[in-house]
């Protein structure tokens, strides 16, 4: 019975097995196919729309129909030999399921839906005059043993109030992607094609071979595709936000979704949606309509794909996904450097948004501590000596991995150990965590979202 049991587990590793043996399995020899979908359409589906007073009351099915063909636009400029193709060019509704066929039907290996943002508005007050109104005094008097209510007519003035939507606070661009877990529709959808569904061995051009998805071995590999397609959408997610960091809009960071994303989670391929701005932010309203936001956003997500095509396309020959556009050897020395030492300090810090800034600085007497600060395995900051100023910057915390911030001391300082001070803006919240590393050990602090 001890054997039996093992059977399962075994197979299940030699399919997984087989995987690692060929580096590129999965893999893309090129990107060739984009689909690029303008969220929303028709009458039946506007989507948000500006509500605040003020408002330019745009519709989301426009602005997220200007922007894709925008992109569409950016994309076949950028990548001539990519077919770009966008699920709508006109004012027409598309249910979510005729989105994902498009997708699936044209071999899509990426795809991008394009939309805009909202919240609940919250409604304001105010006095726009004055009317007079009468009222009533009540008095009581006694008419034969009987008692009589009396009303007394008088006037008073009253203010008169109006009643307006206030606008949205929040604004920035944030992207989606969809998390997805064994028994997902993602999976189905992978299971459902197939048939058409190919898999790329290491040695030859021709080498893609069918396969088969009805056995364990099949599922567990379909599993591990779809964890492929998470990775990449998660990669493909974190370059758009990059690249609209650059352009000093807020970045509101990567967020994952188990449901909701009906049209992400049905195409068969790393897809990401990116919710451009908010609507009912009256900067964000301005700069959605506008051809010069419009425009920025379109080569913002544009830049985001070129590089991630260029990542997606060397894993063929590297195998190894980066963050960033390092070289993947600098990158791999960078993850020996502060795994060649031994973690001493783990701390545990939950927090409530997975946006997240710190600022870092010498702890006690200023003595020239340098640090190195790494995370989720990415060197965030290299060398830095550490002043009274301090250091500050921003972690983007992905729901699904670890999280974890690593502090490697570069040296003692003139006061070992090397002891940093950081101060964490969660939101509104602000933590304070001391990590201490020397040249033997590192510090690190794992962050748990808590909702
Ligand atoms: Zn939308």
């Amino acid at each position: 019975m001890m054997m039996l049991k093992k059977q399962v587990p075994v197979l299940a590793f030699i399919a997984a097995f087989n995987l690692l043996m060929f580096p590129c399995v999965f893999s893309q020899k090129k990107l060739t196919t984009i689909i690029v979908d303008a969220g929303h359409g028709g009458s039946r589906d506007p989507g948000a729309s500006g509500q605040y007073e003020g408002s330019l009351r745009s519709k989301e099915k426009d602005i997220t129909l200007d922007i894709a063909m925008k992109l569409v636009a950016e994309l076949r400029k950028r990548l001539p030999d990519v077919k770009t193709i966008p699920t709508r060019t006109t004012d027409i509704y598309q249910n979510p399921k005729e989105k994902a066929d498009i997708a699936n039907q044209n071999g899509g290996q990426l795809f991008l839906c394009i939309h805009a943002d909202s919240g609940p508005l919250k409604t304001g007050k105010r006095q726009i005059g004055e009317r007079e109104e009468t009222r009533y005094r009540i008095t009581y008097k006694k008419v034969k043993k009987k008692k009589v209510k009396v009303s007394t007519p008088y006037t008073v003035t009253v203010p008169v109030y109006e009643y307006y939507k206030l606008p949205l606070t929040r604004k920035g661009t944030s992207v989606w992607i969809f998390a997805p877990h064994k028994t997902s529709d993602k999976l189905k959808a992978i299971m459902d094609n197939a048939e058409d569904f190919e898999i790329e061995t290491d040695n030859a051009d021709s080498s893609y071979v069918a396969f088969s998805f009805n056995t364990p071995e099949g599922k567990a590999l379909a599993d591990i595709y779809q964890k492929r397609f998470q990775e990449r959408s998660d990669k493909l997610a974190s370059l758009v936000n990059e690249e609209v960091e650059k352009t000093g809009r807020e970045a509101l960071g990567i967020n994952q979704r188990q449901t909701g994303i009906w049209v992400l989670q049905a195409t068969n391929m790393p897809a990401i949606l990116v919710e451009t701005g908010f609507i009912n932010n009256p900067d964000d309203e301005r700069y959605l309509n506008s051809e010069k936001g419009q425009q920025e956003l379109a080569e913002v997500i544009a830049a985001a794909v070129v590089r991630y095509k260029k990542q997606v396309e060397s894993l063929n020959k590297t195998a190894a996904l980066t963050t960033d556009s390092k070289p993947v050897l600098q990158e791999k020395k960078e993850i020996q450097k502060f795994d060649s030492r031994t973690t001493k300090e783990q701390k545990v810090l939950q927090v409530k948004s997975n946006k997240l800034r710190v600022q870092l600085y010498d702890d006690g007497e200023i003595d020239n501590d340098i640090v190195s600060v790494y995370f989720n395995n990415k060197s965030i900051v290299e060398s830095k000596s550490l002043n009274a100023n301090g250091y500050i910057f921003n972690l983007d915390l992905v729901e699904g991995k670890t999280n974890e911030l690593v502090l490697y001391a570069d040296n003692l300082g003139t006061i070992p150990p090397n002891t940093a001070l950081m101060i964490i803006t969660d939101g509104s919240t602000r933590h304070e965590l001391r990590l201490s590393a020397d040249l033997k050990s590192n510090a690190s602090v794992r962050f748990e979202i808590i909702k």
